[in-house]
């Protein structure tokens, strides 16, 4: 807005145009609406300061354009904005908030005072708004911009405030919204402080690099490259043709990570979150990246104004693009301009549709509601060349002088009720089996009485693992390794806080994790399995450790911390094992009261009995 225009209130028809819903859902939205408006107002600089995880207070605070006096009252009112007239405009919004209900609805959930004054203005004027009424305006001294801090959220609103997480959730989320912000804006400096404590700070030099070093540390920032991509399909009138100018910062494959929380996309200005677009990402990594793992990249696509769907509903990120095909071809392209297996890529599309870059058929496409069930995931599934997994990694002969694959004890397997003669386990136990070989440094293949057995090595060493924490765990004893050096572990927002929540069953696994002023944990010790698995670098083991915590699904709690322990601690597919150590695992695996699956519940072997072998070759 160069102009700045008068708040005036929607025409009704407008109105009942715009998606009505509930736009205050929890802390993170009111800081979402907060720094919209603030980036509407031209701020520079916006300090967002939540109190226990925003509940009991959220302040935000820009030095934007600030609200003439005579109009802070109607600043208030529902539908209320200066930024959409017409309901033309709203096919056309170029500013970030256009409903005119975020201050509406806030002041209706929470307890809200706005202090503001244009830079013009010498005096500010301040707004105090209780039960979602406007009590008291009058002036006060300020600097130029706008605060406004909202307290006490859904106070009046029980049933609502139920619905709320524990404030260390509730500030993860938080955190989760400016990081995208600052993502989305490096041309503006974010900060923001939880409880007194910085946990994000963005320079705002305009330089996306810089945002990224802030949110992921300056390792991961420096390694990233950049990629771009500018299309522009010809055979349109000029005005609607399908255009895509998308610029990314990508890590090399060897920068990967265990979930996708490193996958930043903005659109327009927006953080947005789209299945199709994540999937062209990890698409131009395909066999360059070990399988499961994903890419770090921030993506930024900038699409004419009326080619992408902003008027969704209000709390989901979710974006549809009119081109959806066609942005995903550009940002497939950027991608693989950035890690340098395209040429740099402006350049015009006849048409993208029958590409070797077209996504497959199936849902992606303009016009289909939302994506087939599994679509993408089936697009995933087809079979292309898999990179060949790291092989020859001998670290279970250390692990195994740490005592780390052994055969259970007898203690042990009395916990497991092997001595418990007619319980229910013991129909489910394994027989002695007799290891073959490896296939493809991925399987046992095992011999026993009653036939052949196939044993993922991952998965089994998973279920031993799982096992022995919560045994552990029953007896109260902690398996820690002290590092002879603290380290600090540089980690995202989203980290420190999963790691806070997570604090006491970290801990019972073996880290030990002290805070600091920042997005850092220092790591004074960690778990004993971890360390003999090899995992040299402590800072690294624990965000791969957070990450894969996070990725986890299937289990809460505690559990969820011994199976992460468990799943970070194991053998890999591609690791070579001796004949030693294959017997020292299926062992152990013997031991075990659930050999059959791993804790996520995947199947920890195959067995082919001596009669289907006899079927099978007909011998029967
Ligand atoms: P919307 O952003 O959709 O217009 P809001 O309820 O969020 O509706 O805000 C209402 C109006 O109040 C905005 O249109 C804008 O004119 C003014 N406003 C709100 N926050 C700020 C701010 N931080 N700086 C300047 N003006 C603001
Ligand atoms: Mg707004």
């Amino acid at each position: 807005m160069d102009e700045r225009a008068r708040i005036a209130l929607l025409p009704p028809e407008v109105a009942a145009r715009i998606a009505a819903g509930e736009v205050i859902e929890r802390p993170a939205s009111v800081v979402k609406e907060l720094i919209e408006n603030a980036l509407d107002a031209g701020a520079g600089r916006i300090e967002v300061e939540v109190d226990g995880g925003g509940i009991d207070r959220i302040r935000v605070r820009d030095d934007g354009c600030g609200i003439p006096p005579d109009q802070v009252v109607d600043a208030f009112e529902r539908h209320a904005t200066s930024k959409l007239r017409s309901e033309h405009d709203l096919y056309a919004v170029r500013t970030l908030g256009f409903r005119g209900e975020a201050l509406a609805a806030i002041a209706a959930a929470a307890d809200v005072d706005l202090t503001t004054r244009p830079s013009t203005d010498d005096a500010a004027s301040a707004v105090r708004v209780r039960d979602g009424r406007v009590q008291h305006h009058g002036s006060a001294a300020s600097a130029a911009g706008t605060a406004i801090e909202a307290r006490d959220l859904f106070a009046a609103l029980p049933a609502r405030r139920r619905f709320l997480r524990a404030p260390r959730s509730e500030t993860r989320a938080v955190a989760q919204v400016v990081t995208d912000y600052a993502l989305a804006y490096p041309e503006v400096a974010f900060r923001l402080t939880a409880d007194g404590r910085t946990v994000l700070q963005s320079p705002g030099t305009g330089d996306p690099r810089d945002a990224v070093a802030a949110v992921h540390g300056a390792e991961v920032a420096t390694a990233l490259r950049p990629g771009h991509a500018h299309r522009v399909e010809e055979g349109r009138a000029e005005e609607d043709a399908p255009a895509a100018e998308v610029s990314v910062l990508a890590g090399p494959p060897s920068l990967h990570r265990a979930n996708r929380g490193y996958l930043h996309l903005v659109a327009n200005g927006r953080a947005i979150v789209s299945r199709s677009l994540a999937h062209a990402v990890e698409q131009a990594y395909q066999a360059l990246m070990p399988a499961g793992r994903h890419p770090v990249a921030l993506v930024r696509i900038v699409v004419p104004p009326d080619q992408v769907d902003v008027n969704v509903h209000p709390t989901k990120a979710e974006v549809r693009f009119r081109h959806e095909r066609f942005v995903y071809a550009a940002v497939y392209a950027a991608v693989r301009d950035a890690i340098g297996v395209a040429p740099a890529g402006d350049l015009r599309l006849p048409s993208v549709s029958s590409g070797p870059l077209a996504p497959r058929e199936g849902g992606l496409g303009w016009g289909s509601a939302s994506l087939p069930p599994g679509g993408v995931e089936t697009a995933e599934a087809v079979p292309l060349p898999e990179p060949r997994p790291e092989t020859g990694r001998s670290v279970i002969a250390q692990a195994q002088a740490h005592g780390f694959v052994r055969p259970a004890t007898a203690e042990e397997r009395a916990d497991a009720g092997e001595t418990g003669a007619g319980a229910p386990s013991m129909l489910k136990r394994l027989p002695a089996l007799r290891p073959m070989g490896q296939v493809d440094l991925t399987y046992i293949v095992a011999e026993a009485p009653d036939g052949m057995y196939l044993v993922d090595q991952h998965a089994a060493h998973e279920r031993v693992l799982y096992e022995r924490v919560l045994a552990r765990r029953r007896t109260g004893e902690v398996a820690s390794q002290p590092l002879l050096e603290a380290v600090v572990a540089a980690l995202t927002p989203a980290q420190v806080s999963l790691a806070g929540s997570e604090a006491e069953a970290l801990e019972a696994v073996g880290w030990v994790l002290d805070e600091t002023d920042g997005a850092a944990l220092i790591v004074r010790a960690v778990p004993a399995d971890l360390h003999a698995r090899g995992r040299a670098d402590p800072g690294r083991a624990l965000r791969e450790y957070l990450d894969r915590l996070d990725a986890e699904e299937r289990l809460t709690g505690p559990d969820r911390v011994a199976a992460t322990l468990a799943c970070r601690a194991a053998v890999m597919a591609g690791d070579r094992l001796d004949a030693e150590q294959q017997r020292a695992l299926l062992l152990a695996l013997e031991g075990c009261e659930t050999p059959h699956s791993c804790p996520h519940g995947r199947p920890t072997m195959l067995h082919l009995s001596r009669a289907s072998l006899d079927r099978s070759f007909g011998r029967t």
